[in-house]
Order: structure tokens, then C-alpha cells, then sequence
């Protein structure tokens, strides 16, 4: 289990090898073909913010290659805001006295069918709050069967499962997982997470093994940028993970995303760090080169300006159209979201940003057939 790889990987010691990698790091790390995690701690460094050109061209070359100019489109929809967690960072914490909605199975349906008249979207990513007594994994199992004469490509962002969980999931249909560990930052992440189920760093963590031994097909990963400091550390500690889990469970395809929190205005949980567009740019370049296969995912947290501006420079997937409040595209379309979306353009606005950059849209990258294929 990766709880236990983690513990011998030191984040003070990592933290000061980011901090003392030089130019001559950084240039030797953009020679190589294939970069260990060493090199990726090079190219995130402060050290390697010169370089931004150079790893912005490697970054474009290797993911023209092995994903051609294009960008898969998906869509989240929140089933739930219902939640048993305290994260202290995120409205829908069990504290907070709001109206709590679980959708209905005829809800469900209602969203599916509004989102396809907002696009062709083929890729859904379902998501709930961390509340199994009300909405566990058959709740789940039968929003993925409503779901699947809609979309073909079904993924899930809940609270973590057990192994025969997940792989009970992939009979309904399932074929992704997506979960963010938010920090690897062991000592410090119950200050974010103080009670519920979430509190438990291990469960979460070792999540990602237990999606693997479940041979779920697609494994995204992420950590919530702004609660640790050091996000270089925890970007490392993500690196290592992935490392970990390819060559663990080398028959699943991986995705990141790079989540930022901005200030918020209201008073909120404030952001221990921000993070510039400029070093967005380099962590996402320096993920691309570091791992020539990953997907890499921008949802609609980040600025219209920069998702354009970033689309075949690494990134490989978008999120488009979004609504982060349960039932927002029909039943329910005024309730509190979970994160703002910045970027509130239409999915067909996305779609024509993106043909106008020169890079092809896709909306279907997957169907449950292409899983028979070799068996
Ligand atoms: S981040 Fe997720 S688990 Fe935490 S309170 Fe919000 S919905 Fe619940």
C-alpha cells in the first residue's frame, strides 16, 4: 500500500532538495526522454522559471504526440451535496446549515437529459458528498444504470470505497475513479479534515491501491493546491504516487488535475498559499514531461484565458459547461456550488474556443466495448 512508501519518503528533506535543484538540474532533466521523480522536482523548482519557452515547447511535442491536438471534453454532475465530512476549505461540510439534496432517480434522469441538450457529451463524471448512510454505493450502482444509455464513458468522484466496491461499481458500468488526496502532508492534514471518515489519512490515500486491485480502467488523481505551503512538496509526493501506481497496477490509465484555491471574499477558509498562472504553467509543462501519458485535467475552477491558452501545451482534458450545485442543470439550478466556476461559458462556447486554437474537441474517448477488446 502506498501509506506505507510514503513513510519513508521524508517532506522536509524533499522540500529542501526542490529548493536546492540549479539551472544545471533543470537543463539536464530537459534532455532526457524519460524523466524520474527527481527530474520533475528539478522542473518544478524555482530554479527551472526561466525555462518556461523551452519546457512549454517539450511539453506541446510530447503531448502532440501521444494525444494528437486535441481535448477531451467531460461534464460533472452532483448527485449530492449531503456530506458527513468537516473539510474546512468546503461548503457542503457537515456543519453548515444548509438545505442538503440528494437527488431523486428521476432527478437523475432529468439532469442526464438536460446535459445532453447542452452538448454531446459522451464523458459524465458523477459526483456526491461523503455520506453512505444516505447515498452509499448502490445509490451509486443505480445512478451509473440510469446514466449508461445516455454516456458512455462514466466516472466517479465519492467518498473512497472498498476494493469489491469499486470493482461491484464496474459491473454497473463503471469506468473511472477520481479522488483527490488534497495533501500528502500526513501531520497536517487532519488541521483540513478534522472529523468524519475523510479524517483518515490512510483510508484515503490507499484508496488509490484499492481502485487498482479493483481494476478500475481510469485513475485521476490531485491535490487541493493552497492548503500546504510548500506545494512543490506535495506535487512531489503526488509524482510519486502516480510512479507508484503504474507500476503496481500498469493496466490503468492515469489522470491529474491541479486544483487552486483563490482568496475568497467572503471571509471563508483562506488559501495558505496562491498559486501563480505562471506556475500553473510550469507544473502542468513539467507534469507532461515527466510523464509523456498522463492525462492531464483543467476543470472550470481555472479562468476561460488560461484553459484556451493552456489546451495542447499539456493539457488533454476539460471539463466544460459545468455546474458544481446537485441537479444544476434542471432541478435545482439556484443552490449553493461547491467551488465557483470561473470559467461559466457554454460548452459549445468552449468547443469553438478550442477548434479556433487549432486543437479538435473530442466528446467521446471511450465506450465499455473497447474493454472486451483482448479478453
Ligand atoms: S470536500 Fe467533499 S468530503 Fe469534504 S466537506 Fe466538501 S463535499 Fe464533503
Amino acid at each position: 500500500m502506498f501509506s506505507e512508501e510514503l513513510e519513508k519518503i521524508s517532506w522536509e528533506e524533499t522540500s529542501e532538495a526542490i529548493l536546492s535543484k540549479t539551472e544545471a538540474d533543470v537543463q539536464r532533466a530537459l534532455g532526457k526522454e524519460h524523466c524520474d521523480v527527481d527530474d520533475f522536482m528539478a522542473l518544478i523548482s524555482p530554479a527551472a522559471a526561466p525555462f518556461l519557452e523551452p519546457m512549454a515547447r517539450l511539453s506541446k511535442k510530447y503531448t502532440e504526440e501521444r494525444f494528437g491536438k486535441t481535448i477531451s471534453l467531460f461534464i460533472p454532475l452532483y448527485l449530492t451535496n449531503s456530506c458527513t465530512n468537516s473539510c474546512v476549505y468546503c461548503g457542503f461540510h457537515v456543519s453548515n446549515p444548509m438545505k442538503r439534496t440528494i437527488l431523486t432517480f428521476e432527478e437523475m434522469e432529468n439532469e442526464y437529459k438536460a446535459i445532453k441538450k447542452l452538448g454531446p457529451f459522451e464523458n459524465l463524471l458523477l459526483v456526491t458528498g461523503e455520506n453512505p448512510a444516505k447515498a452509499g454505493v448502490d445509490y451509486i450502482a443505480k445512478a451509473l444504470d440510469i446514466a449508461k444509455p445516455y454516456f458512455s464513458n462514466l466516472k466517479i468522484e465519492v467518498m473512497p470505497l472498498k476494493a469489491e466496491e469499486y470493482k461491484a461499481l464496474t459491473e454497473h458500468g463503471l469506468n473511472g475513479v477520481i479522488c483527490f488526496q488534497e495533501t500528502y502532508h500526513k501531520a497536517n492534514y487532519n488541521i483540513y479534515h478534522p472529523r468524519g471518515m475523510k479524517a483518515d489519512f490512510e483510508w484515503r490515500v490507499n484508496g488509490f491501491d484499492r481502485m487498482g486491485q479493483a481494476g478500475v480502467h481510469s485513475i485521476g488523481m490531485g491535490v487541493l493546491i493552497g492548503l500546504e505551503k510548500e506545494w512543490r512538496t506535495d506535487l512531489t509526493m503526488l509524482a510519486y504516487h502516480l510512479r507508484y501506481l503504474q507500476k503496481h497496477y500498469w493496466r490503468t490509465k492515469y489522470s491529474v488535475n491541479f486544483p487552486r484555491m483563490c482568496p475568497s471574499e467572503n471571509g471563508g477558509f483562506q488559501p495558505n498559499v496562491v498559486m501563480t498562472d505562471k506556475e500553473l504553467a510550469q507544473l502542468t509543462f513539467a507534469m507532461r514531461i515527466f510523464d509523456h501519458d498522463v492525462d492531464i485535467s483543467f476543470s472550470t475552477r481555472e479562468p476561460a484565458y488560461i484553459r484556451d491558452n493552456m489546451a495542447g501545451l499539456g493539457v488533454t482534458t476539460m471539463s466544460a459547461g459545468s455546474k458544481t450545485d446537485p441537479g444544476g442543470y434542471y432541478s435545482y439550478p439556484q443552490q449553493l456550488e461547491q467551488f465557483h466556476v470561473t470559467d461559466e461559458r457554454a460548452a459549445a462556447d468552449v468547443e469553438a474556443a478550442l477548434r479556433k486554437m487549432g486543437v479538435e474537441p473530442v466528446w467521446k474517448d471511450w465506450d465499455a466495448s473497447f474493454d472486451l477488446i483482448g479478453k
